[in-house]
């Protein structure tokens, strides 16, 4: 999938509290590629990689987090918790230097309504982001 199949995915997908397909990667429902795994977080290679290194590090149990803009108090605790995921991960992937990215709603190109932080390295990156 290329950059502007993401965004049409994203722009057509309204935001929702319903189940997703990441449910069915905790479950192993669906196969995907876990590269880490602890009791509350799960992170696994993405299926439309945008780095040479691509991961998407997610809640286990979701709790009402679909996405960033929508996160209460509670949330707090999990929210740390994936970023320090990603540290773990980076550092499992010998990634020198990565970049952590959280995509919210349609207009930030979310198109999994399950939050999610992206760890992409092994290149560089540019900025702006696009
Ligand atoms: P978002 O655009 O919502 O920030 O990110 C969702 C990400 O999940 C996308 O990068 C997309 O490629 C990835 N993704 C969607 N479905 C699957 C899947 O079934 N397996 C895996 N491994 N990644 C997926």
């Amino acid at each position: 999938a290329t950059s502007s199949d993401e965004k049409a995915a994203a722009l057509s997908t309204a935001p929702s509290d319903s189940p997703t397909i990441f449910d069915k990667i905790i479950s192993k429902e669906i196969p995907s590629n876990i590269v880490y795994e602890d009791e509350k977080a799960l992170a696994f290679r993405d299926i439309s990689p945008q780095a040479p290194t691509h991961i998407i590090i997610i809640p286990k149990v979701k709790d009402g987090l679909t996405r960033l803009s929508t996160a209460e108090e509670r949330h707090v605790e999990i929210l740390g918790h994936l970023l320090y995921v990603a540290k773990l991960v980076a550092k499992q992937e010998s990634l020198d230097g990565f970049r952590i990215v959280i995509n919210d709603g349609p207009l930030g190109c979310q198109s999994v309504y399950h939050l999610h932080v992206h760890l992409l390295g092994g290149r560089q990156m540019n900025w702006p982001p696009g």
